[in-house]
């Protein structure tokens, strides 16, 4: 009845206890889950577990944060894409979160590489057809005027995608839907402090959301500041459920039609 649209099963704390895991989603009625790559080294790992569970399946892609890895290329992305049970592109984007603490004082203006990498990703899915899986912090603008610039804009030919863990304002919300994209709520929905948040989950069309853990990170209340796993998923659609005065199984199917609508190549 519910589906994990982005965990990292492949993270060791995850991996290590995958039947653990499995008990517990099948316990909590959360029967499928796309596992999702962030560097070209993980990949295998990653699509290894949607070769070996049929309710699992894979992304390709190098996430914006991570440096000192191998910089993925058009081709290379569409050679992984090609694989069976890959269905989506990501998690691709931009993160400018923290300059100072996590990007060792550069400026949003050396961060060309992460918007050429962005770019990459963009026009490899574009290519194959299959839909992006952005993540956006702190750079919102960017993010929307790169897949503005690129073609992603929900006209023909356009890869689409979602914005994973949705976390900015109702005005980039409405930007992500005018281009077309899906918006992904987590566990942060959830979070006392995120009262704003939740006026945007009001907001969002229901044949337009997804739902996600992330997990390892960001476990939804109850269980926050725990590790995390696509068991807990059923709290974020709760808690969209009460936003929206619908039944928890009513967000639990309508976000499982918009995964199966969005990641077609969950069919084949
Ligand atoms: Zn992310
Ligand atoms: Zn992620």
């Amino acid at each position: 009845m519910f589906v994990d649209s982005h965990c990292h099963l492949s993270f060791p704390e995850l991996l290590s206890q995958l039947p653990q895991i499995r008990e517990a989603m099948a316990a909590a009625q959360v029967d499928r889950a796309l596992c999702i790559c962030t560097t070209l080294e993980e990949f295998e790992d990653v699509h290894a577990l949607a070769m070996g569970y049929d309710n699992f399946w894979a992304s390709a892609g190098v996430h914006p944060d991570n440096e000192g890895i191998a910089e993925p290329t058009v081709d290379k992305l569409l050679e992984l894409a090609a694989r069976p049970r890959v269905v989506g592109i990501g998690e691709t984007g931009l993160d400018y979160y923290d300059m100072e603490g996590r990007k060792g004082g550069r400026e949003v203006s050396d961060m060309e590489w992460q918007r050429e990498r962005f770019r990459t990703h963009i026009r490899a899915a574009r290519t194959c057809g299959k839909p992006l899986i952005i993540h956006t912090r702190s750079a919102s603008d960017d993010t929307v005027a790169i897949l503005r610039e690129e073609g992603e804009d929900g006209s023909a030919g356009a890869a689409g995608g979602v914005f994973h863990c949705f976390t900015e304002t109702m005005e980039v919300a409405r930007a992500a839907l005018d281009l077309g994209f899906h918006i992904s709520f987590s566990g942060i929905l959830t979070f006392k402090t995120a009262a704003d948040l939740r006026e945007v989950a009001k907001f969002v069309p229901l044949d337009r959301m997804l739902i996600e853990t992330d997990s390892p990170y960001l476990a939804p209340v109850p269980y926050r500041g725990k590790v995390n796993n696509p068991s807990y998923v059923p709290y974020v659609a709760r808690q969209i459920a009460q936003l929206r005065g619908l039944s928890v199984e009513a967000v639990g199917e309508l976000t499982s039609r918009n995964f199966e609508a969005l990641f077609s190549g969950i069919q084949s």
